[in-house]
C-alpha cells in the first residue's frame, strides 16, 4: 500500500545515485588538533576552530560560570523574557571588536544572515552577490523576495556590468559577499566593492564568518585589516575562531534598532544560551589581546605553503587558514582523501557540484604543531 511518504525512498535513492549522499561521523573528544572520530584517533585538518579556543579552559570556565548564574536556557525570546545582561555585554564587546555603533546576536550565523537580508530588502529591491557566497546569503536573498543576481566570483568587472545594467530598475540595492570564501580560502576585494557600492548607491553586507579572529590586529576581521571605516553591515559567527555558538550583525545603531523590530529570525526565537554567550565574551577578550594566537596561525599557513610548494602542489590560495589543494580529477582527489584518512588525517575531499573543481580542503589552527603539518605534507608526498 502506498503512503504519502513514499517519495522519501525515491528522493534518497536519487541522492545516492548522484553521489550526493552525506552522513555524519561521531566525535567523542574535546575540540583540539587530535580528535576521536568514529572511535579512531585522527589528526584534525577540517575544523573551523582556527585559534583553538573551542577547547580553551577559559571559555569552558566562562560557559560554566554563565550557566551557574543564569541556568541552562535563556527561557524566551529576547523581546519577552530571554534578554540577559550577558547578551548586552556580548553585543557591546562585538561592537567594540568591529568598531561599529552597535551589534545584535542571533542563534547562529546562518540565522543572522537570513534574518538580516530578509529584513533590509524586499520585492522592489536588488541583491548582487558573489557567486561563491555561503548558502545563508543565498537563502536570505530568496527569503527576502528581492531580485537576486550573482556576479562571477571576485569579478569586479562583472559586478560593475551588473550594476550598470540593473541598478536603476530597483529601489534599494544590496551587495553581498563573504570576506573569506569558505571552500576556496580566497579573499573578497572589499575596498573595491565598497567603492562601487558608493558609486551606485548600494548597501554592502560582508559575511566575516571566516575572517573574524583571524584578520586584523585585534581580530576584528578582514574589514579591520583593510582599514575599512565605512558604514557597512558586518555579519559573522561566534562558532569558528570564537569557539562558541551563535551569530551576529554589527553596524550602525539605527540598523540594529531596525533589526530588533524586523528580523524574524531574531524576534521569534529563543535568546542565545547563557553558556554560549559567556564563552563568546571570553573568546572576544582573548582575540582582542592575544595576537600571538593569530601569529601562530599565520606561521602555520606559511609553513604549509612552503611544504606544499616544495612538492609542486597547487592551492587556490594561501590567503587564509582555509587551503584548498587542487589534485586533478574527482577520482584522484577521492583516492588521496582515502589515503589521508587511512593515515589518520581528517581532511575531506570536496567535489563538484558543491564546488567547481575537486580539491582537498584543509583548515589550519593556531595550535597545530609544525610536526603535525609536516606529517600531512609527508603523507601527500608518500601518495
Ligand atoms: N557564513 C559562512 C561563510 C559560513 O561558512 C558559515 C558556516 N559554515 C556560516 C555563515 C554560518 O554560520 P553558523 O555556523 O554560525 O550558522
Amino acid at each position: 500500500m502506498s503512503t504519502p511518504y513514499d517519495w522519501l525512498d525515491r528522493s534518497l535513492d536519487s541522492i545516492h545515485k548522484a553521489n550526493w549522499y552525506r552522513s555524519t561521523q561521531t566525535v567523542t573528544s574535546k575540540a583540539g588538533t587530535i580528535s576521536m572520530i568514529d572511535g579512531r584517533e585522527m589528526l584534525m585538518f577540517a575544523s573551523n576552530n582556527y585559534l583553538g579556543l573551542a577547547g580553551d579552559r577559559r571559555l569552558i570556565d566562562a560557559a560554566i560560570k554563565a550557566t551557574e548564574m543564569y541556568g541552562t536556557g535563556s527561557t524566551g525570546s529576547r523581546l519577552v523574557t530571554g534578554h540577559l545582561a550577558l547578551h548586552e555585554e556580548l553585543e557591546s564587546a562585538i561592537a567594540d571588536l568591529k568598531n561599529t555603533e552597535a551589534a545584535l546576536v542571533f542563534s547562529s550565523g546562518y540565522l543572522a544572515n537570513l534574518g538580516t537580508i530578509a529584513a533590509i530588502v524586499g520585492a522592489r529591491d536588488l541583491i548582487l552577490g558573489d557567486a561563491y557566497n555561503h548558502s545563508c546569503l543565498k537563502k536570505g536573498g530568496l527569503l527576502s523576495g528581492a531580485t537576486a543576481i550573482d556576479y562571477q566570483h571576485l569579478d569586479l568587472a562583472d559586478l560593475t556590468a551588473k550594476l550598470q545594467e540593473h541598478r536603476a530598475k530597483y529601489r534599494r540595492c544590496l551587495i553581498t559577499t563573504d570576506s573569506v570564501f569558505s571552500m576556496d580560502g580566497d579573499l573578497a576585494p572589499l575596498r573595491e566593492i565598497i567603492d562601487l557600492a558608493h558609486q551606485y548607491d548600494c548597501m554592502v553586507l560582508v559575511d566575516e564568518a571566516h575572517g573574524t579572529g583571524v584578520f586584523g590586529d585585534r581580530g576584528g576581521g578582514l574589514t579591520q585589516a583593510l582599514g575599512i571605516r565605512e558604514n557597512l553591515i558586518q555579519v559573522g559567527t561566534l562558532s569558528k575562531a570564537l569557539g562558541s555558538l551563535g551569530g551576529y550583525v554589527a553596524g550602525s545603531a539605527k540598523l540594529i534598532d531596525y533589526l530588533r523590530n524586523r528580523a524574524a529570525t531574531w524576534i521569534y526565537t529563543t535568546g542565545l544560551s547563557p553558556a554560549d554567550t559567556g564563552a563568546a565574551i571570553a573568546a572576544i577578550k582573548i582575540i582582542k589581546t592575544e595576537n600571538n594566537l593569530r601569529e601562530k596561525l599565520w606561521q602555520n599557513v606559511g609553513f604549509l605553503k612552503q611544504g606544499l610548494q616544495n612538492l609542486g602542489f597547487q592551492a587556490i590560495a594561501f590567503d587564509s587558514p582555509i587551503v584548498a589543494i587542487e589534485m586533478g580529477d574527482i577520482a584522484k582527489t577521492l583516492q588521496i582523501a582515502t589515503h589521508l584518512r587511512e593515515n589518520g588525517i581528517f581532511a575531506p575531499a570536496i567535489r563538484p557540484p558543491t564546488v567547481p573543481t575537486p580539491r582537498i580542503r584543509l583548515t589550519l589552527m593556531a595550535n597545530h604543531t609544525h610536526e603535525q603539518i609536516q606529517y600531512f605534507v609527508q603523507c601527500l608526498q608518500a601518495w
